[in-house]
């Protein structure tokens, strides 16, 4: 049972030094009982309360990792039900599924798409993290034999799913050591797969055919000393699978039911025979509140689209994404190459520097911090007018690069056209498109 606030305080030196940045100790008890504070932010609290506080200061849903090294997936550590309270922490990951009675090539082909299906957006890396090999043949041998072939030829994390804890075991001997999602722990095989998570200290799904057989058997397991989970309601409808991801959030963070506070698995495939619903599916569970989310396959064109929702909902909605302030080389500029100037809002930049590279222009392109604001937004609240850009302009070091004195500026901004002849003496200001795909057609007539 989680600790109240005022049964924290008592654990608290109650000196009131406020170097954990609240004021007393119980404004400091009140919100780590909320799930807002962090125990480490009191360096007083003696070992003996750290220990007892240490379960009322965890996150209401435990982070739970899968896999190792660089490729490691982490989910859960959620403590919002909606990303405009603060934000959501770790993006759900994607499992391609792969059985064991696919053929080599199949395997091959699924286990290519997983690697080579990568994209790169506003300067992230978008792809899918998992492989769920499912033991479709009942076999342990095969079922060993294909982890292993995954394990030799992807770096992407591991889901096992098998009914037969021995199958599990013949498959966690093969990669045990990449620290795969063992699938899953239910009622029927609850001990033996307990006993297989303990030993490799692995993490393990648990699978029931509701909400609360699902707490049910996550408290069985907890008592049994297992700590990392996943859970699975077993829904096999969207609307129900659905209701389940709202009841089991709300669960583990309003009301501070540790038996449901773990990030789920949901399997979109098995509520439709359709890719493109699938996909459709998926991306609901991308926005509530999916941990894991096995598709049948990837394919190009439903990947992309789930891989930029996920990035979307997982950004901080308080920080805007952005680009570092400088002058940015595209293509290989000289002194008389054309000099524009934009924001640094990162989707800003990416289309702004994409543009000015398929015209094949090299150009210099000065990036000035308005704190992530696009340009229109910036202008309007005065980031990105005569007054910042012209002492931007002057010490960002432009003018030793280039032998002429002309800056292009955005078409939205041309009202700081006049402004700017002023404050920068000596440059000629030309007004750019206001539409960052007519950047090429501008650049084309180009005369320094
Ligand atoms: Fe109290 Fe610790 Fe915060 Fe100081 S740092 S006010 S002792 S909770």
């Amino acid at each position: 049972m989680p600790l109240t606030g005022i049964a924290i305080f008592k654990l608290l030196p109650k000196t009131n030094c406020k170097e954990c940045g609240d004021s007393t100790c119980l404004a400091f008890a009140m919100k780590l009982a909320a799930g807002k504070a962090e125990l480490a932010a009191c360096p007083y609290i003696s070992e003996e309360a750290k220990e007892k506080l240490s379960e009322a200061s965890a996150p209401p849903i435990r982070p739970v990792t899968i896999g190792v090294g660089d490729r490691a997936l982490k989910v859960g550590g959620e403590t919002v039900m909606f990303r405009h309270e603060k934000r959501f922490e770790n993006r759900p990951g994607f499992a391609i599924l792969i059985s064991d009675t696919m053929d080599d090539a199949e395997i091959d082909g699924r286990l290519e798409k997983c690697s080579g299906l990568r994209y790169e957006r506003v300067g992230f890396i978008l792809r899918g993290e998992l492989v769920a090999i499912r033991n479709d043949s009942g076999q342990a041998d095969r079922f060993e034999a294909v982890v292993n072939k995954v394990k030799e030829k992807s770096d992407c994390g591991i889901i096992l799913m098998s009914t037969n804890p021995d199958n599990l075991a013949a498959g966690l001997k093969a990669c045990a050591n990449r620290k795969p999602l063992i699938y899953a722990a239910t009622k029927d095989n609850l001990e033996r797969v307990a006993d297989l998570a303990k030993e490799s200290s692995c993490p393990v799904a648990v699978k029931a055919s509701d909400v609360e057989e699902l707490a049910e058997l996550t408290d069985k397991l907890s008592q049994a000393g297992i700590k990392d989970m996943v859970l699975d309601s077993g829904s096999k409808s969207l609307r129900q699978a659905f209701e389940d991801q709202v009841i089991i959030r709300g669960a583990a963070l309003t009301k501070k039911f540790r038996p449901l506070g773990f990030p789920t698995i949901v399997f979109p495939y098995e509520m439709t025979d359709d890719p493109m619903k699938e996909a459709m599916i998926a991306s609901i569970f991308v926005a509530k509140y999916g941990g894991i989310i096995v598709l049948s396959d990837f394919q190009g064109h439903s990947l992309f689209p789930l891989l930029v929702e996920r990035m979307n909902i997982y950004t901080d909605p308080q920080r805007p994404l952005a680009t570092t302030e400088g002058i940015y080389e595209i293509g290989t500029p000289t002194e008389s190459s054309p000099v524009l100037i934009t924001t640094n809002f990162s989707l800003t930049y990416f289309i702004v520097s994409g543009e000015i590279e398929g015209s094949k222009v090299p150009s210099y392109l000065l990036v000035k911090d308005t704190e992530g604001l696009s340009v229109m937004t910036a202008w309007a609240a005065g980031k990105f007018v005569a007054d910042t850009i012209a002492p931007f302009v002057k010490k960002c070091g432009i003018e030793s690069k280039v032998k002429h004195h002309k800056l292009v500026i955005p078409g939205y901004a041309a009202a700081e056209s006049g402004g700017l002849e002023e404050e920068l003496p000596g440059w000629e200001i030309l007004v750019g498109p206001r539409d960052a795909a007519h950047i090429p057609a501008y650049l084309k007539t180009w005369k320094p």
